[in-house]
């Protein structure tokens, strides 16, 4: 039995509470399918720096380098972030560097709006249709975030000039390409690549090299839509988009656009995955929400985003597919069952029952 080692650090504020459901669920997997999972917790955030003086420990790095893929919950805390220097802080010190630690260069957010949750979204049911189904895929290493040059001159006279710059190399295009094709070849066998071509010379390049990518992947209808359009389209017609192919930036702002169609954070995870080799990708799978302080301790938070994320792991690291459905459907019938957490819960609904992060994460596991 080949057995997956997982590095989880669960983090600050709800990290804990969602990380015990997601574990909760994997190892209901692990025994359902005959999976090893050796899990492994660490701390990082504040949970690193009051256990060991940093954010991100140097036995917690080891041990993310020591396994196959990271689980991580959230990190940082808002009331003593500003305690200490901005470069040590949870969010740069931890997230930062195990984002350029792993070379972590393809970002992937699901967006998925299921049926019974309708309400939780923001557009009327006609523009629903029969629920909505994204991947977005943002580039997450290059583009107009890391350009040089980047900086603000001083021009004399009280005027200033900040430069950013946007650039992007024939290779960093080709593999986050290559990662969306891939990434409809498991679901609908759609690609919308975003860009800005008619303005922008990225934009250009963006485009030839994505179609050029493209025709390596017969079964994957390719098409290319411009940014400015695209954030209409998700509003006018979600159902359109099966894989959205971005750029960084782009990507930033499209994902949380797409992700305000869900309706609550509490229902999203993320991965980001590294440079894949063999069959072997190494991936960092969080849920796309942050610490939740506000309900933080008391049972509340939605585990549902970060046992989603431990769907993804099994996907796109560990390619255990089968068992990745078993955990998604079994999201899907606790949903369907009426359970729902604060974030999901409507009054109007009669078929719902408000549930905690305990009880929905024990419902999600009897359900494997
Ligand atoms: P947040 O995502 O933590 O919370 C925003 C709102 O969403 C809150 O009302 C919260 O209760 C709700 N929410 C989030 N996740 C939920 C869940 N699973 N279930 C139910 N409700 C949920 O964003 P914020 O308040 O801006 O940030 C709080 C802290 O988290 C900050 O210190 C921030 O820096 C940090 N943060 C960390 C990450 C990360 O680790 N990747 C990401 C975002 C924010």
């Amino acid at each position: 039995m080949k057995t997956f080692r997982i590095a989880a650090l669960a983090g600050d504020g709800i990290g804990p509470e969602v990380m015990r459901e997601a574990i909760k669920v994997l190892r209901a997997v692990g025994k359902r399918f005959s999976i090893g999972f050796q899990i492994t917790e660490a701390p990082v955030g504040w949970a690193g720096i009051d256990a060991a003086g940093k954010a991100l420990p140097d036995t917690t790095l080891e041990l993310c380098k020591q396994s196959d893929a990271i689980l991580f919950g959230s990190v940082g805390l808002p009331d003593r972030d500003p305690t200490i220097p901005k470069e040590q802080r949870p969010e740069r010190a931890a997230l930062l560097r195990i984002r350029k630690e792993f070379g972590l260069f393809a970002n992937l957010r699901p967006v998925q709006l299921p049926k019974a949750l309708a309400h939780s979204c923001p557009l009327n049911a006609d523009r629903q249709g029969g629920g909505i189904d994204i991947l977005v895929v943002r580039e997450l290493t290059g583009g107009m975030y890391f350009g040089q040059p980047k900086k603000t001159e001083d021009l004399g006279s009280g005027q200033q000039r900040a430069i950013d710059t946007m650039v992007y190399t024939t290779a960093e295009i080709e593999r986050i390409a290559h990662v969306a094709f891939r990434a409809a070849e498991l679901r609908r066998n759609k690609v919308t690549s975003i860009d800005k071509a008619n303005v922008l010379e990225n934009g250009v390049l963006w485009r030839d090299v994505v179609t050029r990518i493209g025709k390596h992947y017969a079964a994957v209808d390719l098409e290319h839509m411009f940014v400015d359009n695209a954030a209409m389209q998700l509003m006018l017609k979600p159902t359109q988009f099966d894989v959205m192919l971005c750029e960084n930036m782009f990507g930033d702002i499209l994902s949380d656009e797409a992700a305000a169609l869900a309706g609550s954070l509490g229902m999203l995870p993320s991965a980001s995955l590294g440079a894949t080799a063999g069959d072997q990708t190494f991936g960092f799978y969080e849920p796309a929400g942050g610490t939740a302080p506000d309900i933080a301790g008391k049972n509340l938070a939605n585990p549902i985003a970060q046992i989603l994320s431990a769907a993804l792991m099994l996907r796109y690291s560990f390619k255990l597919h089968d068992a990745a459905s078993a955990i998604d459907l079994a999201v899907a019938r606790a949903i369907n069952a009426g359970l729902r957490t604060g974030d999901i819960f409507n009054t109007a609904d009669a078929n719902a029952k408000r549930t905690g992060t305990r009880e929905m994460g024990d419902a999600i596991a009897e359900g494997i």
